[in-house]
């Protein structure tokens, strides 16, 4: 059986498309966006949020 995963974004239940590890978090927290619990090693993020907190870091990473 697939071991189905929900994001980690507190306030959504969307399944998880995507896992981003811990150094994901500033960007998540950046967008004022919080974790339902400490996930551990891996953090499991629905299509909408990965792609937002993925446009955070790519905008950061090239504004250098
Ligand atoms: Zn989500």
């Amino acid at each position: 059986m697939k071991d189905e995963k929900v994001c980690a974004i507190e306030g959504c239940d969307e399944p998880a498309s995507k896992e981003v590890d811990r150094s994901f978090l500033p960007f998540i927290q950046e967008l004022k966006l919080k974790l339902k619990e400490d996930t551990g090693k891996k953090i499991p993020l629905c299509r909408k949020h990965y792609k937002m907190v993925k446009q955070v870091r790519d905008a950061q990473l090239s504004g250098f």
